[in-house]
């Protein structure tokens, strides 16, 4: 399939955004982490399946949105205990995303959608939508696209634990980026023994990826297909392209 044009900021030139500007009614910002994903999908997996969903996204509304560098670290406490993993503090984190959206507003860019591919992320983001609101004026919304086909992962995601380097994960790498994948070691999560029979009603604690599973995979890798991954972000992609068409017209909210 022919790939559709987007407008990418990394692939643009000052002039040729120049003329572009007037018509850009968001920014997307893809984020994602620097973090361990198991045997068989690299450091980059999170920030390449955002940035390759943000392009997708930016062509559906080509040329209305800009799809900007994307922020490439992410909170990943939870993952320090294998080797490689670089985490932002969460004030580091939330102050990247505050400096972007002043810049893009000293641009004339006031809306701003983050893409998010990673769950560490998510606190963060939340509390980012007021202040980017109250402190500069932007607009702003926040996903992690891969909840936005939560139907279509339960319907095929059959692992009890999943959702981190599992046949998910790995199918939308698959038909995203499949340079993130090492398709010889696909290996299922090594998960500690007991955690299926854990009671369920815990409170929340400091998580430690290492402490649920001894390779950094959850779910089963070896199920994963590309024919999956297309399912579960094309569904994303239709239902985040609806939203920002309501978003970019100011009508997310019936009755605004
Ligand atoms: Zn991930």
């Amino acid at each position: 399939m022919a790939e559709q044009r987007a407008l990418v900021l990394h692939d643009l030139t000052w002039t040729e955004l120049k003329e572009y500007l007037p018509g850009i009614r968001v920014a997307i910002v893809p984020v994602g982490s620097t973090e361990q994903h198991g045997p068989h999908l690299t450091f980059a997996t999170d920030t390449l399946r955002a940035y390759e969903f943000s392009r997708r996204l930016a062509a559906r509304l080509f040329p209305r949105a800009l799809v900007t560098t994307p922020i490439n670290l992410g909170i990943s406490p939870h993952h320090m205990r294998f080797p490689g993993t670089i985490t932002l503090r969460p004030e580091t984190f939330m102050a990247v995303v505050m400096d972007v959206a002043w810049s893009l507003k000293q641009h004339g860019i006031t809306r701003l959608f983050l893409a998010n591919g990673h769950g560490g992320n998510r606190a963060a983001l939340t509390l980012l939508m007021a202040r980017l609101r109250d402190e500069l004026g932007v607009k702003a919304a926040w996903v992690s696209f891969t909840a936005m086909a939560s139907d279509v992962i339960r319907e095929h995601v059959k692992s009890p634990l999943h959702g981190h380097a599992c046949e998910g994960e790995v199918s939308q790498a698959l038909y995203l980026a499949p340079s993130l994948v090492r398709k010889d070691r696909l290996t299922p999560g090594a998960i500690r023994p007991g955690l299926a029979e854990a009671s369920p009603w815990r409170a929340e604690t400091a998580l430690s990826f290492d402490a649920i599973t001894e390779n950094g995979a959850l779910g089963d890798a070896t199920c994963a297909s590309e024919e999956l991954g297309r399912a579960i972000i094309e569904t994303a992609l239709d239902r985040v392209t609806a939203f920002l068409e309501d978003f970019m017209a100011d009508r997310e909210y019936p009755g605004w």
